[in-house]
């Protein structure tokens, strides 16, 4: 079996299906995916629960992207939905869009102030324009001030504290400097060009991107088990593997986390099925100043299903990462310790020269959709390059 196989991937998220595809497809490669899991697709899997309701088991996912190549890329795998996901704050029962914009200044204040703070935005930094918070503070006008201590406290610092579970004097400045205000009437989440969800859900797309007679999947077995790195050479099934490998799992548990595990934040995720057609508003609600959980998203509003007198919601409450058996590590904690941590198992992978970590446990990094099919893309046309090099 180890010689059947050019190269094994390991995982069957966006990273691992789109390497696989590229080496299948473009480099005419034999892969064989090997995934932990009983399904394809990683965190974007999404499937149809008892009501008949398209459900993304592991939290929403909207894909949004500035990128024509990559557009363009998984365009070949599925037809869009056009969908641009809106995301109201509740604030003490208030529902505002977030990122805070104009329509949002009219709901928090009265519309005289509102208004002279539109015009004072406005004067001071143009229409249309993105600021953050951090600017805000730093004017001399109090009312500005006093518009960016709103934004921090009434949709930031709680959600934050939720969903990083610490205290304000542990959130890194520079993640409040990073906070936005539009100054539009743009609702949107994301402003990027692409935006949609896939028609037929990311299970289908995932389903058409393995689609390759040179690409085996194998699920349900955990790479783990099954792949070792003694010094420099690679062991699968026991017996020396000279091929590629793509390793898109968390790199501590490859090491048995011989250094201590790398910290990470978790979600537990309530699914909820009631009795009527709509449930709330918008896609996705934050709860930013009370509530133990950061948001509810209703599925039906992303997907677009047509479905009268029943709708499914997803609470999202984050906690610790802890490494039990179930759990799912989804934020890597970023900071210099961590980094620092990382870099040491990333060492242990340095003098194999054809062991390739990608993806957002593998590299320790939140990626979104877009930036881990760029990155795939991109490792392949290193991979090219390599080959090229060779002949
Ligand atoms: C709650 C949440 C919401 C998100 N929403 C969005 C969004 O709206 N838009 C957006 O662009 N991005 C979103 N993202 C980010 C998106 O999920 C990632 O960009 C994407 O999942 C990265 O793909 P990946 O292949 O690197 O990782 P994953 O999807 O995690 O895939 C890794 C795969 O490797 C498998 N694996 C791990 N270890 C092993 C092992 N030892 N053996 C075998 N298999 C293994 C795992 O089971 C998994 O299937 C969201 C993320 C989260 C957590």
């Amino acid at each position: 079996m180890n010689n059947t196989y050019d190269c094994l991937v390991i995982g069957c998220g966006l990273a691992g299906a789109v390497i696989s595809r590229e080496l299948a497809e473009t480099q005419g490669k034999k892969v064989l995916i090997i995934e932990k899991r009983s399904h394809i697709g990683g965190n974007t899997y999404d499937f149809l629960n008892e009501d008949g309701i398209l459900v993304h088991k592991y939290g929403p996912h909207i894909f949004h992207s500035g990128s024509k190549r990559v557009f363009d890329y998984i365009s070949r795998f599925t037809q869009w939905r056009d969908y641009s996901h809106e995301v109201l704050a509740d604030i003490h029962g208030t529902l505002m869009p977030v990122p805070f914009n104009l329509n949002s200044l009219y709901m928090a204040f009265d519309s005289e102030k509102a208004s002279r703070l539109e015009k004072k935005l406005v004067a001071t930094y143009g229409t249309d324009k993105r600021l953050t918070i951090s600017q805000l503070r730093d004017q001399t006008d109090s009312e500005l001030v006093e518009l960016a201590d709103f934004v921090y406290n009434n949709v930031f610092l709680h959600y934050t504290e939720k969903q990083w579970g610490v205290t304000p004097d542990h959130i890194d400045p520079s993640v409040i400097a990073r906070v936005p205000i539009l100054i539009s009437r743009d609702n949107r989440y994301f402003q990027d060009k692409y935006q949609g969800i896939p028609s037929n859900g990311y299970t289908s797309l995932f389903e058409k991107l393995l689609k390759h007679p040179n690409i085996d999947l194998q699920l349900d077995t955990d790479a783990n088990m099954v792949l070792k790195m003694i010094g420099n050479d690679i062991l699968f099934n026991e017996k020396p593997f000279k091929g590629t490998v793509v390793y898109t799992g968390a790199l501590d548990e490859f090491f048995d986390c011989r250094f201590g595990r790398l910290p990470y934040r978790t979600l537990d995720f309530l699914f909820e099925t009631h009795d009527m057609t709509w449930y709330q508003s918008k896609g996705t609600i934050n709860y930013t100043v009370d509530k133990p959980f950061t948001r509810i998203t209703e599925f039906k509003h992303l997907t677009g299903q047509n479905i009268q007198g029943k709708t499914t919601t997803m609470k999202e409450y984050p906690r610790e990462y802890t490494g039990n058996e179930g759990e799912i590590p989804y934020y890597a904690i970023l900071n210099d310790e961590n980094f620092e941590l990382y870099r040491k198992y990333k060492k242990l992978t340095e003098g194999c020269s054809d062991f390739h970590l990608l993806g957002r446990l593998a590299e320790y990094k939140y990626y979104n959709m877009d930036a881990i099919i760029e990155c795939a893309l991109k490792l392949a046309d290193h991979m090219i390059g390599v080959e090229k090099g060779k002949d």
